[in-house]
């Protein structure tokens, strides 16, 4: 073979080499899910590879490959052209994510630029890849870790994330900063009556009417259950607090309908605190909103309530009442008064009321007044009443023994949550037999909280009770939704009139008239009365004429400790 022929087949076979290569980056290349550009600066010529028409309707050109940016949604431009001018930096590699124009479509764009000795560019690469399926999975779980999946309102932590940005910004140009916080009334009623499912559809659909009040200046978040939290930024003219509160308000008017076709009127209650006076910071200022949205559950005032801070003073007292409570308990801080009763035909001895008292650490004795209530919210009245009902038992049953008593009645205050406690038949029955007490001289002092919710339960209680001697009386009578009528269902066996109607039945007669109506259809429904607070003669005599049977009050005996009840028993 000639040296011409063979040098001819050698470039044949070269030929059909690189032939067959660029066939199988052909191949490679259409079948990647990706799109190519390849720019040749040397011989100035572009090459399309790869997917390309699933990304662009056209194609570039060489001397226009910024002819993209039309397809690039614009905040994107000046990354997207950065990247696509590489060697224009004398860059080697650069990414960028980019959204298309007016479309839910992500595409990631790399460069890779080649360059000679001389730092000359050779040659660059441009690769498109879809990334819009990722794109969209990362929102979710974004969405997911800033807002609330039922109600698509942001969530606490994003809230509070905003809320700071917020104050930041309300602090560089002094402006004010108005937190809600709102809490939905009786929700665990929904809750418990038609199970969870529906109580979320309910926050679900509250949820729903409180985003219809978001706007540039006013942020709404879902808490957690049936709280929810609203920040108004400089609130003033339709986006002041109280416009904003009866707009809220006013989504709730109408009842809200259920998938179950119930149709449930929701209330709410809410607290309001304002940045700066309140708190500086965003933790500070829900928290503060928070405590005052208590009270405005308490105080009834058409579900508002400001912030003021003898409220956040109660509150911090509140709390360091519970932690001491609980040492209290372990180290029996506590301690029993008694309180006589006399009849008031006589003045004879009728009973005593067993009255609770906390010694507090430094000596302070602390009035039951502050701390039942407390201690009936977080439950810790059942372990403080059966210490208060065996106290109480014992020292009667002591009593009845030294002195020989056997004509008064030892009268016991029961909370609600202790008398509906299972288990407390039980342990009363043990503790009267334990101490040779009969059941016939203990009067269970009730308030008409304890009707509330599950009356026939109650009833079924109180019957049980009674069947074994045990009395009950109606503390309180009078200041709650006590009516005549209602009582003639109720096993009671005393009427106690309350200390408010004693008060004022000298100077007021309408009142007196009350009273007396009470103590007359009282005794005509064969209740017993007793009314107390008496503190004066004038008082006395007056309930004895209108026909009381009993009083209590300082004008007859204050409450006293163990040892002046024992005086008092002696000399009786
Ligand atoms: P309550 O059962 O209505 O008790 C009557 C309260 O009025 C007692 O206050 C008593 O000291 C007070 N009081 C009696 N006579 C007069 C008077 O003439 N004038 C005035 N100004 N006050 C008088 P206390 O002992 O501070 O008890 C307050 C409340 O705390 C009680 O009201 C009761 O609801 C609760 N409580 C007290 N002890 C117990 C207890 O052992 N168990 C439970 N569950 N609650 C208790
Ligand atoms: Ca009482
Ligand atoms: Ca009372």
């Amino acid at each position: 073979m000639s040296e011409m022929s063979y040098q001819l087949s050698q470039l044949e076979a070269m030929n059909n080499r690189l032939l067959r290569d660029e066939a199988m980056y052909q191949m490679i290349c259409g079948t990647a899910p990706d799109a190519y550009v390849y720019l040749d600066f040397v011989q100035k010529r572009i090459v399309h590879l790869g997917n390309w028409s699933h990304f662009f309707d056209f194609e570039l050109n060489y001397n226009a490959i910024s002819r993209l940016l039309d397809s690039v949604e614009e905040k994107y431009h000046t990354d997207v052209y950065d990247c696509l001018m590489l060697e224009k930096n004398k860059l080697h590699q650069k990414t960028v994510e980019f959204k298309v124009f007016e479309r839910y479509f992500w595409i990631q764009m790399d460069a890779f630029a080649t360059y000679d000795e001389n730092q000359n560019e050779i040659s660059k690469l441009l690769r498109f890849r879809d990334v819009t399926k990722f794109k969209k999975q990362n929102e979710e779980i974004d969405f997911l870790a800033y807002y609330d999946m039922y109600t698509g309102l942001m969530n606490r932590n994003y809230f509070i994330v905003k809320l700071r940005q917020m104050l930041k910004k309300a602090e560089e140009n002094k402006d004010v900063v108005s937190v809600l916080f709102i809490d939905v009334d009786h929700f665990h009623k929904v809750n418990d009556g038609m199970g969870m499912l529906m109580g979320d559809e309910l926050v679900q659909l509250i949820g729903q009417l409180f985003k219809e009040v978001e706007s540039s200046n006013v942020m709404v978040s879902h808490f957690n259950s049936d709280v929810f939290c609203v920040a108004i930024y400089d609130p003033c003219g339709s986006y002041s607090v109280e416009n904003i509160i009866a707009e809220i308000k006013n989504k709730l008017k109408e009842p809200i309908r259920l998938s179950n076709s119930t149709e449930v009127t929701v209330s709410i209650s809410i607290g309001v605190a304002e940045y700066p006076e309140c708190a500086s910071d965003a933790l500070n200022l829900i928290n503060c909103a928070e405590i005052v949205m208590y009270k405005s559950k308490s105080s009834q005032k058409n579900g508002v309530q400001y912030y003021d801070s003898p409220i956040i003073q109660e509150f911090i007292e509140k709390v360091h009442i519970e932690q001491r409570f609980e040492q209290a308990l372990k180290k029996q801080g506590f301690f029993m008064c008694y309180q006589p009763q006399y009849s008031t035909d006589g003045r004879l001895l009728r009973g005593l009321e067993a009255l609770v008292r906390w010694k507090d650490e430094d000596g302070k004795v602390i009035s039951p007044a502050t701390f039942i209530p407390i201690a009936e919210k977080n439950g810790s009245i059942l372990r403080l009443g059966d210490w208060i009902m065996e106290k109480s038992i014992s020292d009667f049953a002591k009593w009845r023994e030294k002195y020989y008593v056997d004509d008064i009645t030892l009268s016991i205050n029961v909370s609600a949550l202790q008398f509906k406690n299972i288990g407390f038949i039980k342990s009363l029955m043990h503790m009267l037999e334990a101490y040779h007490v009969p059941p016939t001289m203990i009067e269970l002092e009730i308030t008409e909280s304890v009707f509330i919710d599950d009356i026939e339960d109650v009833i079924e209680k109180m019957n049980i009770l009674r069947g074994s001697g045990i009395r009950f009386s109606m503390d309180d009578f009078g200041t709650g939704f006590s009516s005549l009528s209602y009582l003639r269902r109720l096993p009671i066996d005393t009427l106690k009139i309350d200390k408010s109607f004693v008060d004022t039945v000298v100077t007021d007669s309408p009142t007196r008239m009350i009273a007396e109506t009470i103590i007359d259809m009282g005794k005509k429904l064969g209740f017993h009365t007793i009314a107390e607070g008496v503190e004066d003669e004038v008082q006395f005599d007056i309930l004895r004429d209108i026909g009381c049977d009993n009083i209590q009050g300082f004008y007859m005996g204050k409450p006293m400790e163990s040892e002046k009840i024992e005086r008092l028993l002696a000399v009786r």
